[in-house]
């Protein structure tokens, strides 16, 4: 076999499993409603909660920060490219930050994904250290605990990670969670986790992907939603999510920042992030934080609810699993892969999006339609769901 047909053959084997993917081309920017491969539809699948995406305010703040800062950064944080934007951002994700964390920095990066490489590979960089990280956090996560030099360790719950930090002999140990699980929609026992932490002299790594902007008094997040505050808190977050924008924050004590400032490859080797993003993340975190923000979160709640109340009884007659779900992400748990595909597919046909989920992103068996809610949706907007889940022909297929 060539090379070439090797790669082809494993596409197949991938297309055969029904585990084949596709980028769906937008035409318009993020919204309820957006052009999708040249078709309007209405979607229920952007991690964008809070409809900040699109909104004027920050597009005008983009704008204003291009006219002040141009394009792009030029070179990495250490070198030139370190801004006073970039600076005034991290001051103020530091002063959110010490809601929950005593005298806590703040680092920016370009995405989340560099984040978690560099939180793990950072903190976890040689062999006296340990990881703890539950099974199901994010491919992010699990990536930056295969570069690490560190022991790893996978728990399935407290009981087992209890187990595991004691018997774990590391200097360094480091329990590492999403906040809110991100194909799940439920939060982390993050207040037994610190409790666990605090026990066994660890530190608690926390991703707040999800949480960030939407949880918490102020949109400030899943530590302060529990009412967290201790200096072995280290919390990611992004800023492509709820903040509408892109990049993402370290916060954590002054001086794991200062160390992963100096050692940390992800954030040394590579180009700062434009600070027009730096400009317009400022306008986001004030949107977030001021009466908009409120008035948005109080909708997402609304809608979280009646979303729930409807589906329940439906997803009870067709053996859907609903797991409860606090939080914009409302997952609906079909089972197969061909299952949920059918499922999306009826839904697309009826003009609406719900992309289907399957493994490896979530366990095998496990395949669902991941709805997310955005506050610029509409009660009509989730009637409109229903209705479609509701006509649903299970053997009819896709
Ligand atoms: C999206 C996500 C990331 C990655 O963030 P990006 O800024 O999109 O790279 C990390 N962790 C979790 C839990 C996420 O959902």
């Amino acid at each position: 076999m060539s090379l070439f047909d090797r790669f082809r053959a494993r596409l197949d084997e991938r297309a055969a499993q029904d585990l084949s993917r596709t980028r769906r081309l937008a035409g318009s920017p993020t919204a309820p409603r957006q052009r999708v491969d040249g078709r309007e539809l209405l979607l229920f699948c952007s991690n964008d909660y809070l409809g900040l995406a699109d909104h004027p305010e920050l597009i005008a703040a983009l704008q204003e920060g291009a006219a002040r800062w141009g394009v792009g950064a030029g070179a990495s944080h250490l070198i030139s490219g370190h801004s006073e934007a970039h600076e005034a951002l991290e001051a103020e994700l530091g002063a959110w930050a010490r809601d929950c964390i005593p005298e806590a920095r703040a680092l920016t990066l370009c995405t989340g994904y560099m984040a978690n490489l560099a939180l793990l590979t950072g903190l976890a960089d040689r062999e006296d250290a340990e990881l703890f990280s539950e099974r199901l956090n994010h491919a992010s996560l699990i990536d930056g605990a295969r570069l690490a030099r560190a022991r790893k360790s996978i728990y399935a719950d407290l009981d087992q990670l209890e187990a595991q930090l004691r018997a774990s002999t590391a200097a360094t140990k480091l329990i590492v969670t999403d906040a809110v699980f991100s194909m799940d929609g439920h939060l982390a026992p993050l207040r037994e986790l610190l409790a666990l932490a605090e026990c066994f002299d660890a530190l608690l790594l926390v991703d707040d992907a999800h949480g960030f902007g939407v949880l918490g008094p102020r949109g400030r997040g899943s530590l302060a939603h529990c009412g967290l505050r201790s200096e072995r808190l280290v919390w990611m977050g992004t800023l492509g999510k709820a903040a509408g924008v892109a990049g993402a924050f370290i916060a954590a004590h002054p001086t794991l920042i200062e160390w992963l400032l100096q050692t940390s490859r992800p954030t040394i080797f590579t180009t700062a992030s434009p600070p027009a993003l730096a400009h317009a993340l400022l306008k986001s975190l004030a949107l977030i934080e001021g009466e908009e923000g409120e008035r948005r979160r109080a909708q997402l709640e609304l809608l979280r609810d009646q979303l729930a109340t409807g589906l329940a009884p439906l997803a009870a007659t067709r053996g859907w699993q609903l797991p409860a779900s606090d939080t914009p992400i409302q997952p609906l748990i079909v089972g197969e892969n061909a299952a949920a595909l059918a499922l999306s597919g009826q839904l697309e046909a009826a003009g609406l999006r719900v992309p289907a989920i399957r493994p490896p992103t979530v366990p095998a068996g496990t395949a669902r339609l991941r709805i997310t809610l955005c506050a610029d949706h509409r009660s009509e907007d989730l009637n409109a769901l229903m209705l479609a889940l509701s006509a649903f022909e299970p053997f009819q297929g896709g």
